[in-house]
């Protein structure tokens, strides 16, 4: 038996990078999977497309994560296509890095909206339904900037850091319902937010990463698979380091 068959995940922001890689792993282990994205229609196409191959219901939708209204009608449409959440993955965020000096108000509150107000969005949406059939399983995606701090990353650190508090209050609140709920914080990962520093000469990355080198989107898939399935039952409240040692 697959580890999610019969089980619907919602993965924000999948079109690329992380997202992606999370709902390939779900499929492959038999879930539906509602995806979103924000304005990557091609990407997103071709995602439902590969993911059908897998044999399972998928369905892209164009929806900004931190706008609440949206994501209301977004779970209404899901659970009208879908029948069930059973596993939310607040995955979709953005990083704009400055110094503080130049950090705009601007920069600030779309940091925050895109990646902490999205969470509480996205959330808020799923617990009823999840309330309903007495079970799931909410996954946020963090940052060892998060747990760390970076300099020049204040914004980004601040809205990674309120999801780990956000995750350990959801899971206090909704754990007598059987609604988990954990955090990942990945390190480093190749992907298109990362690109910068892998062309700015890698090496010097590595030294401060005890496996010598970046992760891959696999390497969360394959955290986030586990705290989605059955596997990780009497676990919530956490936050799991994806980072090939960097925060010990
Ligand atoms: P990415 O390659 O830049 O992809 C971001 C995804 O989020 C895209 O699918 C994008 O959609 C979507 N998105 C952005 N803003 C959105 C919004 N407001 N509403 C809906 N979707 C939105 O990023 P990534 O590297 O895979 O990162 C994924 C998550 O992991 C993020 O939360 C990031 O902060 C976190 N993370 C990443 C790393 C890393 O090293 N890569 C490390 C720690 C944490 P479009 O394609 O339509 O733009």
């Amino acid at each position: 038996m697959k580890l999610l068959e019969n089980k619907v995940a919602l993965i924000t922001g999948a079109s690329r990078g992380i997202g992606e890689a999370i709902a390939v792993k779900f499929a492959e282990q038999g879930a539906a999977i509602a995806f979103t994205y924000l304005s990557s229609d091609e990407k997103a196409k071709a995602l439902e497309v590969r993911l059908e191959s897998l044999g399972v219901k998928a369905k892209g939708y164009k929806c900004d994560a931190g706008d609440y209204k949206a994501t209301e009608q977004l779970a209404a449409d899901i659970l009208k296509e879908f029948g069930s959440i059973d596993v939310c993955v607040n995955n979709a965020g953005i990083s704009k890095d400055n110094l503080l000096l130049r950090l705009t108000p601007e920069q600030w509150d779309d940091v925050m909206q895109a990646n902490l107000k999205s969470v509480y969005n996205l959330t808020r949406q799923v617990i009823k339904p999840m309330m309903k059939s007495r079970s799931g399983s909410i996954i946020n995606m963090s940052s060892v900037v998060g747990v760390r701090g970076n300099g020049g990353q204040s914004a980004y650190a601040a809205s990674k850091a309120g999801i780990i508090g956000f995750t350990k209050s959801i899971a206090q609140e909704i754990g007598s319902r059987n609604i988990r709920c954990n955090a990942i914080a990945p390190g480093f990962i190749e992907t298109d937010m990362t690109h910068y520093l892998q062309d700015g000469g890698a090496e010097k990355w590595f030294e401060k990463i005890p496996l010598g080198r970046f992760g891959k989107t696999e390497d969360v898939a394959n955290a986030a698979l586990f705290l989605a399935s059955d596997m990780s039952t009497y676990i919530t409240g956490q936050v799991l380091s994806i980072c090939g040692g960097m925060s010990v």
